[in-house]
């Protein structure tokens, strides 16, 4: 039985095409009623003959995810912990900014990329999530918007979540293509970002795509020593190669790049380190978010001293570079990326 929701506008009209011979416009007549009139059941879909919906009843279903537990912070931040059809839970966190409803959803169930300074990456990989269980966090968080009354959306995404999603490449790109689908979510590109560790040459594939979305690089440290000592993927590619693909990928898209680099206390969080990293960036066109690091039991790593967080943003600041100071959300929740369905998980076993 395939799923509606793992199907791209133009990967449904080729399915339909191939399985039933159909024109490609029912597929665009389904994304509307699926997406836009939120109708789930086909018998309903009157605009398609009935003989079509007999065949579409046998062969698909329209499945979301299921929430399986839900925190809500006092600043209004949701952190949910999603079941999928196998019980695998995975996370996602709706944060409400003034600009927009920022959905941070995960792509994969764990992540081998073992970052020393993320929740997340303290759960081995065990496989990469579908299509439909990436959209279905940004669905469910929808209904929940839908619930409140407000007449609000999702607006944002940023693919930030649990995982690494150039690991996960064609199911993001896919996931990407319906939410920025004028027949489905119709959430502009330029709001959709992408978070990658450095994975050097999906980076380049992804600056071939066309598209208009953008680009987050997980940077954290200035320099290589630092890099590899918490982020084991820079020993396969190093800062010197992750800059070329972000040259690359500048050139080829003429868009902003950010660069996230988490402060942590007597790790990276120096003013030499602010200098290296002005000297990195020099040239390019870029932003820089500054995180101050959030503590979990389960490794070594201090949050920056707020002082420090302000020497560093004040160097950068004053070499003209952009940059600011993500604001922390959910801190009264299990707000670290990762760290609810660790504990849920941990429980369970
Ligand atoms: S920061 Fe991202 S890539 Fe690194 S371990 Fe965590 S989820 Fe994986």
């Amino acid at each position: 039985m395939y799923n509606i929701y793992d199907f791209e506008l133009k990967k449904l009209e080729n399915l339909l095409q191939e399985i039933f011979s159909e024109k490609p416009f029912k597929a665009k007549q389904i994304f509307q009623w699926v997406y836009k009139r939120e109708v789930f059941d086909f018998d309903q879909m009157t605009d398609l003959s009935k003989a079509f919906r007999e065949k579409l009843k046998e062969n698909f279903c329209i499945k979301k995810p299921t929430i399986y537990k839900k925190q809500v912070s006092k600043d209004g931040t949701i952190k949910l912990l999603v079941e999928l059809e196998d019980k695998n839970l995975i996370e996602t966190v709706l944060i409400r900014y003034t600009y927009g409803n920022v959905a941070c959803v995960s792509s994969e169930i764990g992540c081998d990329m073992k970052c020393g300074f993320c929740a997340s990456g303290l759960l081995k990989k065990s496989r990469e999530l579908k299509v439909s269980e990436i959209l279905g966090q940004v669905l469910l968080l929808n209904d929940i918007l839908k619930e409140e009354g407000n007449n609000e959306k999702i607006t944002h995404i940023v693919v930030m979540g649990t995982g690494e999603p150039f690991l996960n490449y064609d199911n993001v790109m896919d996931f990407i293509r319906i939410c920025n689908s004028p027949f489905a979510l119709e959430i502009g590109a330029r709001h959709i970002s992408v978070s990658t560790c450095g994975i050097v040459d999906k980076i380049r594939k992804y600056a071939d795509e066309g598209l208009q979305t953008n680009l987050a690089i997980s940077l954290h440290a200035p320099n290589d020593e630092i890099r590899s000592k918490i982020m084991p993927i820079n020993r396969t590619y190093n800062i010197s190669e992750l800059m070329d693909a972000v040259k690359y990928y500048l050139k080829k898209t003429n868009r902003r790049v950010t660069f996230e680099y988490i402060l942590i206390k007597d790790l990276n969080d120096s003013l030499d380190c602010a200098k290296q990293l002005t000297d990195l960036i020099k040239g390019i066109c870029a932003y820089i978010n500054l995180i101050p690091y959030n503590e979990v039991m389960e490794n070594k790593f201090k949050t920056s001293p707020q002082q420090n967080v302000r020497k560093f943003y004040d160097y950068l600041y004053k070499q003209n570079i952009n940059v600011t100071v993500r604001k922390g959300f959910g801190d009264d929740i299990d707000a670290a990326c990762g760290q609810l369905r660790a504990k849920e998980v941990k429980s369970d076993t």
